[in-house]
């Protein structure tokens, strides 16, 4: 398989390499030159494939033959023996023909880990291969910074540095980062916002030569394809239990930077029948404002119960929006020079296109909170803040009532207690494996909200 940039500007590239960069150096994001597609007869087929099964016969076509099947299987295998429940990614009913699809089941207990477990595997599959070495360096808020430390702490050929906002997560995300063990993982807190974090991790992309030069750096963000690929394989795997292909199914999705509800997209594409994508937003509701009314246009950070949903702009949506422009590259460059600087729109005939597949709607913190206290009274079951979003906005779409709805719970209730406790509930205590959260030690550097601190700290902790 073959990846080309969004942007048009520089030659394709095999998986390896999309694997072991970020964006493109165009600025554009990679994406596969061609959607391999499936056949109803043969999705048919995969109806009784345990989960690792299912994930090897969805992202083959998309790796071609750079990785060696049998070592593409057992590194598969061996992310998903982590899971904490036998059938990885299991359905709840909700109510008639509503279903959750619990996401929380990896070793940081958000569906993070569905892609990050395989993309630590899969860097240093290639790595050693190549005999090569990386640096990973991310910024996060929360959820991601967690998973991409579980996930890459084996990997002897990747140094892992994650930046977080000094005192601006919760205690339990900074627990679950800074406890991660590994003599190649390192947590700083920057003292600043998450923006400012990102602002320092761009830069750092931008000038790699603090760097020696043996060495790049590679993106654990989902602007990294493989996370977007290992994401595509849930949506097949909750609808063909649902009676897929001759079931037709939808999907609710909590979305921040539009990576998993892009894998909903296409697994669409790739011929799995899906009715309706719901784009659920909290207050930071640009994509919502751009589904409902073509209006897409930067406002003011909100910050939320749902913080892994407080982002401005959805790196991921240059992808979707590369379709929608019939992949015309210089349309789409021409796109997002303009935006940030006005408020953009799109054709009425591409509009229409955008609406008869994704609805989208915004749910604020009191409405989230009234979310869970409803579905705990009805149901007896607690939902963390951005699965409630989920839920709300597929309520709130007139969905065809014969169709199954399935809303993606993102992540365990016990992560983000503060939204439960404003919804008058007792937050769940977390799952065995992550009882002793607290009591075990943490490592972590504080550093000034300065490039060269970080960059300086990247050069002398980097193994050699
Ligand atoms: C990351 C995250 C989201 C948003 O997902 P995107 O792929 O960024 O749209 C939603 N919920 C939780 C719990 C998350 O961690």
């Amino acid at each position: 398989m073959k990846y080309i940039s969004t942007r048009g500007g520089c030659p394709e590239q095999g998986f390896e390499q999309v694997l072991l960069t970020g964006l493109a150096p165009d600025g554009g994001l990679y994406v596969p030159a061609e959607l391999p597609r499936f056949s109803l007869e043969e999705i048919r087929s995969w109806q009784d494939l345990r989960y690792a099964e299912l994930a090897l016969r969805v992202i083959t076509p998309f790796i071609g033959d750079e990785i060696a099947p049998e070592s593409l299987r057992q590194l598969v295998e061996e992310s998903y023996a982590n899971f904490d429940h036998p059938e990885v990614a299991p359905l709840r009913q909700l109510g008639e023909n509503q279903w959750l699809l619990e996401l929380y089941h990896g070793p940081t207990l958000a569906f993070k880990d569905f892609a990050l477990q395989v993309l630590g595997r899969l860097l240093d599959h290639v790595l050693t291969k190549n005999n090569q070495r990386v640096v990973i360096l991310g910024a996060t808020s929360g959820d991601t910074g967690s998973a991409a430390l579980e996930g890459c702490r084996h990997s002897e050929r990747v140094d892992i540095f994650i930046l977080h906002p000094h005192n601006r997560v919760s205690d339990v995300q900074r627990k679950q980062m800074t406890t991660v063990a590994g003599n190649n993982v390192f947590n700083l807190a920057v003292q600043g916002n998450f923006d400012d974090c990102q602002r320092i991790v761009k830069a750092a992309f931008a000038d790699q030569s603090f760097l020696p030069d043996d060495r790049q750096l590679v993106a654990v963000n989902s602007i990294n394809w493989a996370r977007i690929m290992m994401q595509i394989v849930y949506y097949f795997s909750a609808a063909l239990k649902l009676g897929a292909p001759d079931q037709t199914v939808s999907f609710s999705v909590p979305t921040g930077n539009f990576g998993d509800i892009y894998a909903g997209y296409l697994a669409k594409g790739m011929g799995l029948p899906i009715d309706r994508l719901v784009v659920a937003t909290n207050e930071n509701d640009i994509l919502s404002r751009f589904i409902n009314s073509n209006e897409y246009a930067v406002t003011e950070l909100s910050h939320t119960f749902s913080p892994s949903m407080d982002i401005l702009v959805s790196s991921n949506f240059e992808r979707y929006l590369f379709d929608l422009f019939d992949r015309d590259t210089a349309a789409l460059t021409n796109f997002m020079s303009r935006f940030g600087q006005q408020s953009l729109s799109v054709s009425e005939q591409q509009w229409q296109r955008v609406r008869a597949c994704f609805d989208s709607v915004s749910v604020d913190d009191a409405t989230t909170c009234e979310v869970i206290a409803e579905v705990y009274r009805q149901h007896g079951i607690v939902l963390d803040p951005h699965t409630a979003i989920g839920v709300k906005a597929a309520r709130e779409c007139k969905f065809d009532s014969a169709v199954p709805m399935i809303s993606l719970a993102t992540a365990h209730p016990a992560k983000f207690s503060e939204a439960i406790t404003a919804a008058g509930i007792t937050t769940p205590p977390l799952p065995d494996q992550l009882q002793d959260l607290f009591q075990r030690e943490e490592r972590c550097t504080v550093v000034a909200n300065e490039l060269h601190q970080v960059t300086d700290y990247l050069q002398s902790h980097m193994r050699i």
